[in-house]
Protein backbone atom coordinates (compact mmCIF):
# COMPACT_ATOMS: atom_id res chain seq x y z
CA UNK A 1 0.00 0.00 0.00
CA UNK A 2 1.56 3.80 -1.21
CA UNK A 3 1.06 5.88 1.45
CA UNK A 4 -0.81 9.16 0.03
CA UNK A 5 -1.00 12.53 1.59
CA UNK A 6 -3.62 13.71 2.77
CA UNK A 7 -5.88 16.05 0.58
CA UNK A 8 -5.52 19.43 0.99
CA UNK A 9 -8.93 21.18 1.74
CA UNK A 10 -9.72 24.75 1.28
CA UNK A 11 -9.79 25.11 4.89
CA UNK A 12 -6.75 23.45 5.67
CA UNK A 13 -5.40 26.69 7.41
CA UNK A 14 -8.76 26.61 9.90
CA UNK A 15 -8.93 25.43 13.26
CA UNK A 16 -9.37 21.60 13.73
CA UNK A 17 -12.04 19.98 13.01
CA UNK A 18 -13.91 18.30 15.65
CA UNK A 19 -12.05 19.86 18.74
CA UNK A 20 -13.49 22.59 20.14
CA UNK A 21 -11.85 25.72 20.96
CA UNK A 22 -12.56 27.36 23.81
CA UNK A 23 -12.92 31.06 23.85
CA UNK A 24 -10.15 33.38 25.91
CA UNK A 25 -12.90 34.13 28.14
CA UNK A 26 -14.65 31.08 28.87
CA UNK A 27 -11.38 30.05 29.57
CA UNK A 28 -10.46 32.70 32.32
CA UNK A 29 -13.54 32.16 33.85
CA UNK A 30 -12.78 28.40 34.04
CA UNK A 31 -9.32 29.15 35.97
CA UNK A 32 -11.00 32.25 38.06
CA UNK A 33 -13.48 29.48 39.38
CA UNK A 34 -11.80 26.70 40.08
CA UNK A 35 -8.75 28.74 42.00
CA UNK A 36 -8.08 29.61 45.48
CA UNK A 37 -5.59 30.86 47.61
CA UNK A 38 -2.42 28.82 48.20
CA UNK A 39 -0.29 31.10 50.59
CA UNK A 40 0.00 31.54 53.92
CA UNK A 41 -0.01 34.46 56.31
CA UNK A 42 2.46 36.40 58.57
CA UNK A 43 2.29 39.69 60.10
CA UNK A 44 4.96 42.28 58.55
CA UNK A 45 5.88 45.89 59.95
CA UNK A 46 4.68 48.12 57.69
CA UNK A 47 7.78 48.99 56.11
CA UNK A 48 8.27 45.77 55.35
CA UNK A 49 4.71 45.35 53.72
CA UNK A 50 4.73 47.09 50.24
CA UNK A 51 3.75 45.11 47.86
CA UNK A 52 2.73 42.50 49.81
CA UNK A 53 -1.15 40.93 49.91
CA UNK A 54 -3.77 41.81 52.86
CA UNK A 55 -4.47 38.96 54.68
CA UNK A 56 -7.45 40.32 56.02
CA UNK A 57 -9.54 43.79 56.44
CA UNK A 58 -7.82 46.90 58.71
CA UNK A 59 -9.37 48.66 60.66
CA UNK A 60 -8.52 51.79 62.06
CA UNK A 61 -7.50 52.13 65.48
CA UNK A 62 -7.61 55.83 65.61
CA UNK A 63 -9.43 58.75 63.56
CA UNK A 64 -7.44 60.78 60.90
CA UNK A 65 -7.31 63.99 62.25
CA UNK A 66 -7.52 62.52 65.82
CA UNK A 67 -8.40 65.33 66.74
CA UNK A 68 -9.92 69.13 65.33
CA UNK A 69 -7.04 70.92 64.36
CA UNK A 70 -6.09 73.86 62.29
CA UNK A 71 -5.32 73.51 58.30
CA UNK A 72 -3.50 77.07 58.77
CA UNK A 73 -1.69 79.46 60.96
CA UNK A 74 -3.85 82.33 61.61
CA UNK A 75 -5.22 82.87 65.28
CA UNK A 76 -8.35 80.69 66.14
CA UNK A 77 -11.83 81.70 68.35
CA UNK A 78 -15.44 80.34 68.70
CA UNK A 79 -17.47 80.92 65.22
CA UNK A 80 -18.67 82.62 63.46
CA UNK A 81 -17.40 86.23 63.24
CA UNK A 82 -20.06 88.40 62.18
CA UNK A 83 -20.04 90.54 59.01
CA UNK A 84 -17.65 94.06 59.48
CA UNK A 85 -14.63 94.73 60.99
CA UNK A 86 -14.02 92.81 64.38
CA UNK A 87 -11.73 93.62 67.15
CA UNK A 88 -10.48 90.63 69.75
CA UNK A 89 -8.09 90.42 72.40
CA UNK A 90 -5.27 87.83 72.45
CA UNK A 91 -4.98 85.59 75.01
CA UNK A 92 -1.84 84.82 76.24
CA UNK A 93 0.12 81.68 74.87
CA UNK A 94 -0.32 79.66 71.55
CA UNK A 95 -1.29 76.30 70.13
CA UNK A 96 1.49 75.09 68.13
CA UNK A 97 1.61 71.24 66.32
CA UNK A 98 2.47 69.25 68.98
CA UNK A 99 2.29 71.46 71.38
CA UNK A 100 -1.50 71.90 72.65
CA UNK A 101 -2.73 75.05 74.44
CA UNK A 102 -4.04 74.28 77.75
CA UNK A 103 -6.72 75.74 78.65
CA UNK A 104 -9.91 77.27 77.61
CA UNK A 105 -10.28 80.26 75.66
CA UNK A 106 -13.06 82.64 76.46
CA UNK A 107 -16.04 83.75 74.04
CA UNK A 108 -14.91 87.07 72.26
CA UNK A 109 -11.07 86.17 73.03
CA UNK A 110 -8.42 85.14 70.01
CA UNK A 111 -5.43 82.68 70.33
CA UNK A 112 -2.84 82.84 68.14
CA UNK A 113 -2.44 79.38 66.11
CA UNK A 114 -0.09 77.43 64.07
CA UNK A 115 -1.14 74.33 61.54
CA UNK A 116 -1.48 71.01 62.71
CA UNK A 117 -2.60 72.51 66.35
CA UNK A 118 -4.88 70.59 68.57
CA UNK A 119 -7.72 73.37 68.63
CA UNK A 120 -8.03 74.29 71.97
CA UNK A 121 -11.41 74.35 74.34
CA UNK A 122 -13.34 77.52 73.32
CA UNK A 123 -11.92 77.35 69.59
CA UNK A 124 -13.95 76.03 66.65
CA UNK A 125 -12.68 78.38 63.67
CA UNK A 126 -9.66 79.88 62.28
CA UNK A 127 -8.72 83.24 60.51
CA UNK A 128 -5.90 83.23 58.17
CA UNK A 129 -2.50 85.09 59.09
CA UNK A 130 -2.59 87.20 55.85
CA UNK A 131 -5.96 87.88 56.73
CA UNK A 132 -5.15 90.10 60.02
CA UNK A 133 -4.02 92.95 61.33
CA UNK A 134 -2.46 92.57 64.78
CA UNK A 135 -0.21 94.88 67.48
CA UNK A 136 0.76 91.60 69.89
CA UNK A 137 -2.26 92.28 72.35
CA UNK A 138 -5.13 92.11 69.76
CA UNK A 139 -5.91 91.21 66.14
CA UNK A 140 -8.36 93.21 63.68
CA UNK A 141 -9.56 91.43 60.37
CA UNK A 142 -13.48 92.19 58.48
CA UNK A 143 -16.13 89.55 58.88
CA UNK A 144 -18.16 87.36 58.03
CA UNK A 145 -16.45 84.08 58.71
CA UNK A 146 -18.29 80.81 58.96
CA UNK A 147 -17.89 79.11 61.83
CA UNK A 148 -15.51 75.96 61.46
CA UNK A 149 -13.09 77.87 58.88
CA UNK A 150 -9.70 76.74 58.06
CA UNK A 151 -10.30 73.65 60.68
CA UNK A 152 -10.29 70.07 60.29
CA UNK A 153 -12.66 68.10 61.64
CA UNK A 154 -11.72 64.91 64.18
CA UNK A 155 -12.65 61.95 61.58
CA UNK A 156 -13.30 63.93 58.44
CA UNK A 157 -10.97 61.90 56.99
CA UNK A 158 -10.70 57.84 58.73
CA UNK A 159 -13.22 57.31 61.78
CA UNK A 160 -11.91 54.80 63.80
CA UNK A 161 -12.99 51.85 63.80
CA UNK A 162 -13.24 52.10 59.64
CA UNK A 163 -11.89 49.40 57.40
CA UNK A 164 -9.28 51.31 55.42
CA UNK A 165 -7.89 48.57 53.63
CA UNK A 166 -9.56 45.38 52.49
CA UNK A 167 -8.07 42.06 52.37
CA UNK A 168 -6.47 41.32 48.88
CA UNK A 169 -5.47 44.68 48.33
CA UNK A 170 -1.62 44.46 47.00
CA UNK A 171 0.24 47.37 49.63
CA UNK A 172 0.95 50.83 48.19
CA UNK A 173 3.25 52.79 49.61
CA UNK A 174 0.23 55.73 50.58
CA UNK A 175 -1.09 52.72 52.25
CA UNK A 176 1.49 52.57 54.62
CA UNK A 177 0.59 56.35 55.34
CA UNK A 178 -2.59 55.63 55.90
CA UNK A 179 -1.83 52.74 58.30
CA UNK A 180 0.52 54.69 60.14
CA UNK A 181 -1.62 57.46 60.46
CA UNK A 182 -4.33 55.66 61.51
CA UNK A 183 -2.45 53.95 64.40
CA UNK A 184 -0.89 51.00 62.58
CA UNK A 185 2.24 49.91 62.84
CA UNK A 186 1.80 46.29 61.18
CA UNK A 187 -0.30 44.40 58.85
CA UNK A 188 -1.66 40.98 58.68
CA UNK A 189 -0.22 40.14 54.93
CA UNK A 190 0.11 36.67 52.77
CA UNK A 191 3.46 35.38 52.61
CA UNK A 192 4.69 36.42 48.84
CA UNK A 193 3.66 33.51 46.08
CA UNK A 194 6.48 31.31 45.13
CA UNK A 195 6.49 30.79 41.30
CA UNK A 196 8.80 28.12 40.02
CA UNK A 197 10.09 28.40 36.21
CA UNK A 198 11.16 25.66 34.53
CA UNK A 199 12.28 25.87 30.62
CA UNK A 200 12.15 22.43 28.64
CA UNK A 201 13.42 21.34 25.17
CA UNK A 202 16.85 19.70 24.01
CA UNK A 203 17.50 22.44 22.08
CA UNK A 204 18.22 24.79 24.76
CA UNK A 205 21.49 26.42 25.95
CA UNK A 206 22.37 28.85 28.92
CA UNK A 207 22.53 32.38 27.70
CA UNK A 208 26.72 32.67 27.64
CA UNK A 209 27.23 28.74 26.84
CA UNK A 210 28.77 27.53 23.67
CA UNK A 211 25.92 26.52 21.62
CA UNK A 212 26.65 24.65 18.32
CA UNK A 213 24.17 23.37 15.45
CA UNK A 214 20.26 23.16 15.99
CA UNK A 215 20.70 24.49 19.80
CA UNK A 216 19.09 27.65 21.03
CA UNK A 217 19.62 30.07 23.56
CA UNK A 218 17.03 29.88 26.73
CA UNK A 219 15.13 33.00 26.02
CA UNK A 220 12.17 32.19 28.17
CA UNK A 221 13.58 31.80 31.57
CA UNK A 222 15.19 35.00 31.54
CA UNK A 223 11.86 36.45 30.43
CA UNK A 224 9.56 35.20 32.43
CA UNK A 225 11.78 35.36 35.92
CA UNK A 226 11.94 38.90 35.47
CA UNK A 227 8.61 39.22 34.79
CA UNK A 228 7.42 37.68 37.45
CA UNK A 229 9.97 39.76 39.68
CA UNK A 230 8.35 42.67 38.84
CA UNK A 231 5.08 41.52 39.16
CA UNK A 232 5.31 41.35 42.87
CA UNK A 233 6.03 37.42 43.87
CA UNK A 234 8.69 35.18 44.05
CA UNK A 235 10.18 34.11 41.23
CA UNK A 236 12.78 30.27 41.87
CA UNK A 237 14.51 29.18 38.85
CA UNK A 238 13.80 25.99 38.45
CA UNK A 239 16.44 25.62 35.43
CA UNK A 240 15.77 23.66 32.25
CA UNK A 241 15.39 20.44 31.32
CA UNK A 242 15.81 18.30 27.92
CA UNK A 243 13.26 16.64 26.71
CA UNK A 244 13.25 13.50 29.17
CA UNK A 245 10.48 12.47 30.61
CA UNK A 246 12.48 10.95 33.85
CA UNK A 247 14.11 14.44 34.03
CA UNK A 248 11.01 16.31 34.09
CA UNK A 249 9.25 14.16 36.36
CA UNK A 250 12.12 14.12 39.03
CA UNK A 251 12.45 17.83 38.68
CA UNK A 252 8.62 18.18 39.18
CA UNK A 253 8.82 16.25 41.90
CA UNK A 254 11.83 18.59 43.49
CA UNK A 255 9.59 21.39 42.71
CA UNK A 256 6.54 20.55 44.10
CA UNK A 257 7.63 20.68 47.81
CA UNK A 258 8.95 24.38 47.07
CA UNK A 259 6.90 26.74 45.45
CA UNK A 260 3.18 27.32 44.82
CA UNK A 261 2.93 27.04 41.16
CA UNK A 262 5.55 25.70 38.70
CA UNK A 263 5.37 27.67 35.12
CA UNK A 264 7.06 25.37 32.04
CA UNK A 265 7.54 26.51 28.40
CA UNK A 266 7.90 24.26 25.23
CA UNK A 267 6.88 20.65 24.90
CA UNK A 268 3.34 21.62 26.37
CA UNK A 269 1.09 20.39 22.83
CA UNK A 270 0.48 16.96 21.66
CA UNK A 271 3.85 16.18 19.56
CA UNK A 272 6.29 13.35 20.67
CA UNK A 273 8.86 15.30 22.17
CA UNK A 274 6.12 16.88 24.05
CA UNK A 275 6.88 15.44 27.72
CA UNK A 276 5.25 18.34 29.80
CA UNK A 277 1.66 17.76 28.60
CA UNK A 278 2.39 13.65 28.71
CA UNK A 279 3.68 13.72 31.87
CA UNK A 280 0.61 16.14 33.46
CA UNK A 281 -1.77 13.40 31.33
CA UNK A 282 0.11 9.91 33.27
CA UNK A 283 -1.10 11.86 36.57
CA UNK A 284 -4.50 12.23 35.64
CA UNK A 285 -4.62 15.33 36.50
CA UNK A 286 -3.77 17.21 33.07
CA UNK A 287 -6.07 19.53 31.35
CA UNK A 288 -5.01 20.07 27.31
CA UNK A 289 -6.40 23.71 26.99
CA UNK A 290 -7.09 24.53 23.26
CA UNK A 291 -7.78 28.09 23.54
CA UNK A 292 -9.01 30.24 20.59
CA UNK A 293 -5.84 32.82 20.55
CA UNK A 294 -2.69 33.81 18.84
CA UNK A 295 -0.33 33.69 19.66
CA UNK A 296 0.01 30.20 21.69
CA UNK A 297 -0.57 26.77 21.17
CA UNK A 298 -2.73 24.72 23.58
CA UNK A 299 -1.49 25.47 27.02
CA UNK A 300 -1.55 22.60 29.67
CA UNK A 301 -2.69 22.81 32.52
CA UNK A 302 -2.13 19.83 35.32
CA UNK A 303 -1.78 19.58 39.11
CA UNK A 304 1.55 18.05 40.19
CA UNK A 305 0.95 16.82 43.72
CA UNK A 306 -1.41 19.31 44.72
CA UNK A 307 0.90 21.83 42.68
CA UNK A 308 -0.71 23.70 39.67
CA UNK A 309 1.71 23.67 37.08
CA UNK A 310 0.95 25.99 33.72
CA UNK A 311 2.61 24.49 30.70
CA UNK A 312 3.36 27.35 28.40
CA UNK A 313 3.80 27.23 25.30
CA UNK A 314 7.77 27.25 23.78
CA UNK A 315 7.63 29.96 21.92
CA UNK A 316 8.89 33.07 23.45
CA UNK A 317 6.30 35.69 22.02
CA UNK A 318 3.41 32.86 22.73
CA UNK A 319 5.07 32.32 26.39
CA UNK A 320 4.72 35.75 27.06
CA UNK A 321 1.72 36.43 25.85
CA UNK A 322 0.10 33.57 27.71
CA UNK A 323 1.97 34.31 30.48
CA UNK A 324 0.22 37.89 30.99
CA UNK A 325 -3.15 36.25 29.81
CA UNK A 326 -3.49 33.32 31.84
CA UNK A 327 -0.89 32.66 34.82
CA UNK A 328 -0.47 36.30 36.19
CA UNK A 329 -4.87 36.26 37.04
CA UNK A 330 -4.55 33.24 37.84
CA UNK A 331 -1.34 34.10 40.44
CA UNK A 332 -3.22 36.82 41.76
CA UNK A 333 -6.12 34.33 42.98
CA UNK A 334 -3.16 32.04 44.16
CA UNK A 335 -1.48 34.74 46.09
CA UNK A 336 -4.82 36.10 47.40
CA UNK A 337 -5.00 39.13 45.90
CA UNK A 338 -8.37 37.72 43.55
CA UNK A 339 -8.87 37.92 39.91
CA UNK A 340 -7.94 41.39 38.42
CA UNK A 341 -8.13 41.98 34.79
CA UNK A 342 -6.03 44.01 33.20
CA UNK A 343 -6.51 47.47 33.00
CA UNK A 344 -6.14 48.27 28.99
CA UNK A 345 -7.44 51.59 27.71
CA UNK A 346 -9.19 52.58 23.89
CA UNK A 347 -6.37 54.28 21.61
CA UNK A 348 -6.81 54.91 17.54
CA UNK A 349 -4.76 52.66 15.67
CA UNK A 350 -1.64 53.67 13.84
CA UNK A 351 -2.00 50.45 11.66
CA UNK A 352 -4.30 48.46 9.24
CA UNK A 353 -5.31 44.76 9.91
CA UNK A 354 -8.11 42.47 8.32
CA UNK A 355 -8.62 39.92 11.31
CA UNK A 356 -10.47 36.28 10.87
CA UNK A 357 -13.40 35.19 12.89
CA UNK A 358 -13.08 32.53 15.67
CA UNK A 359 -9.32 33.54 17.69
CA UNK A 360 -8.38 36.29 20.17
CA UNK A 361 -5.22 37.92 18.93
CA UNK A 362 -3.10 39.61 20.73
CA UNK A 363 -0.59 42.31 18.75
CA UNK A 364 3.01 43.42 19.82
CA UNK A 365 2.16 47.14 20.63
CA UNK A 366 3.11 50.16 21.80
CA UNK A 367 2.15 53.96 21.70
CA UNK A 368 3.23 56.84 19.93
CA UNK A 369 2.12 60.24 19.40
CA UNK A 370 -1.32 59.19 21.48
CA UNK A 371 -2.02 56.07 18.34
CA UNK A 372 -1.33 52.21 19.19
CA UNK A 373 1.51 51.10 16.63
CA UNK A 374 2.09 47.22 15.86
CA UNK A 375 5.67 45.42 15.43
CA UNK A 376 6.07 44.45 11.72
CA UNK A 377 5.96 40.83 11.93
CA UNK A 378 3.46 38.75 13.99
CA UNK A 379 5.54 35.93 13.41
CA UNK A 380 5.52 34.29 17.28
CA UNK A 381 9.77 33.58 17.29
CA UNK A 382 9.89 37.04 16.51
CA UNK A 383 11.73 37.82 20.21
CA UNK A 384 12.77 41.51 18.72
CA UNK A 385 9.13 42.55 19.02
CA UNK A 386 8.50 41.30 22.63
CA UNK A 387 11.60 43.98 23.21
CA UNK A 388 10.31 46.27 20.83
CA UNK A 389 6.94 46.45 22.03
CA UNK A 390 5.36 48.28 25.47
CA UNK A 391 2.02 46.45 25.73
CA UNK A 392 -0.12 44.36 23.48
CA UNK A 393 -3.45 45.34 21.50
CA UNK A 394 -5.98 43.14 21.99
CA UNK A 395 -8.39 42.02 18.82
CA UNK A 396 -11.68 40.45 19.73
CA UNK A 397 -12.59 37.44 18.56
CA UNK A 398 -14.53 38.23 15.80
CA UNK A 399 -13.90 38.82 12.40
CA UNK A 400 -12.83 42.30 12.02
CA UNK A 401 -10.88 45.33 9.62
CA UNK A 402 -8.80 47.38 11.44
CA UNK A 403 -8.35 50.56 9.49
CA UNK A 404 -6.37 53.93 10.59
CA UNK A 405 -7.64 55.57 13.70
CA UNK A 406 -10.01 52.70 14.56
CA UNK A 407 -9.97 51.98 18.44
CA UNK A 408 -8.50 49.48 19.52
CA UNK A 409 -7.58 48.07 23.25
CA UNK A 410 -4.20 48.83 24.66
CA UNK A 411 -2.89 46.66 27.56
CA UNK A 412 0.44 48.11 29.11
CA UNK A 413 3.10 45.61 30.00
CA UNK A 414 2.82 47.49 33.11
CA UNK A 415 -0.83 47.12 33.46
CA UNK A 416 0.15 43.08 34.55
CA UNK A 417 0.85 43.27 37.89
CA UNK A 418 -0.67 41.29 40.71
P1 LIG B 1 7.74 23.68 21.82
O1 LIG B 1 6.58 24.34 22.47
O2 LIG B 1 8.60 22.90 22.76
O3 LIG B 1 7.33 22.89 20.63
O4 LIG B 1 8.64 24.87 21.27
C1 LIG B 1 8.16 25.75 20.29
C2 LIG B 1 9.30 26.62 19.78
O5 LIG B 1 9.78 27.43 20.82
C3 LIG B 1 10.48 25.84 19.26
O6 LIG B 1 10.99 26.50 18.15
C4 LIG B 1 11.45 25.89 20.42
O7 LIG B 1 12.79 25.74 20.03
C5 LIG B 1 11.18 27.26 20.98
N1 LIG B 1 11.49 27.34 22.40
C6 LIG B 1 11.10 26.47 23.33
N2 LIG B 1 11.57 26.83 24.55
C7 LIG B 1 12.28 27.95 24.37
C8 LIG B 1 13.03 28.79 25.23
N3 LIG B 1 13.10 28.53 26.54
N4 LIG B 1 13.66 29.85 24.70
C9 LIG B 1 13.56 30.12 23.37
N5 LIG B 1 12.87 29.36 22.51
C10 LIG B 1 12.24 28.29 22.98
MG1 LIG C 1 10.18 21.61 22.72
Amino acid sequence: MTLKPPPLRDDCFALPAGVNWTPVDEALVLLRDRLAPVTGIETLPLGQAVGRVLASDVVARRSNPPQPNTAVDGYGFAGPAPQGAQVMDLVEGRAAAGVPFIGEVPPGKAIRILTGAALPEGVDTVILEEDVSTNGQQIAFHGPLKQGANTRRAGEDVAQGDVILPAGRVITPADLALAAATGIAELPVRKALRVGVLSTGDELREAGEAAGLGQIYDANRPMLLGLLGQMGVTPVDLGRVGDDRSDLRRLFDAAAGQVDIILTSGGASAGDEDHVSALLRETGAMQEWRIALKPGRPLALGLWQGVPVFGLPGNPVAALVCTLIFARPAMGVLAGAGWKDPQGFEVPAAFEKRKKPGRREYLRARIREGRAEVFKSEGSGRISGLSWAEGLVELGDDAAHIRLGDPVRFLPYGSFSL
